[in-house]
Order: structure tokens, then C-alpha cells, then sequence
């Protein structure tokens, strides 16, 4: 469920999505303090861009949002004790 403050949620997936793509780019080839400083650096670089523009911002709320509600429905059918234990390793 994305909660009242959708721009910290929008962040987050962000910041996110730029590790996965980092992850790719430069895997072995930086220190992971440089990758987290290149990546905090993006992600307020591209959520600058996102804010930006109403469309822009509405579009990717709607998109999270959506992501959100089908893996909520996913989960419904397993144990709230493995849920648990996904997150953890999440
Ligand atoms: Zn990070």
C-alpha cells in the first residue's frame, strides 16, 4: 500500500531500481561506498525529474502503486511467518 507520503515511497523505489541497474553496470568494479554515494546522487537527480512534471509524477504513483497491489495479492495466500522471513532477507 503506498502511504500519504508518496514522494519518500517514490524515492525509495528509485533508489532502488538504481542498485539493480548499478548492479549490472559496474558489478565488482566499484567500492559499495562509491556505488551508494553514485546512487544516492541519481536517485535525488531522477526524483527532481519525476516531481517535476505532474504526468511524470502521477505516472509513476500510479505504477507503484499498482507493483504495491500485486504483490500484496501474491502474498495473501502465504503464511504471515513467511512473510516475515521473505522481508527479512528482502
Ligand atoms: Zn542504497
Amino acid at each position: 500500500m503506498v502511504d500519504g507520503n508518496t514522494s519518500d515511497t517514490l524515492r525509495h523505489v528509485l533508489h532502488e531500481l538504481l542498485h539493480v541497474v548499478f548492479s549490472e553496470l559496474v558489478l565488482g568494479k566499484l567500492d559499495d561506498t562509491l556505488e551508494e554515494v553514485l546512487i544516492v546522487a541519481f536517485d535525488h537527480y531522477l526524483h527532481d525529474y519525476v516531481q517535476a512534471s505532474k504526468p511524470r509524477r502521477l505516472k509513476w504513483e500510479a505504477l507503484i502503486a499498482q507493483k504495491l497491489k500485486e504483490s500484496e495479492s501474491l502474498l495473501d495466500d502465504v503464511p504471515l511467518e513467511e512473510q516475515v522471513v521473505r522481508k527479512d532477507r528482502g
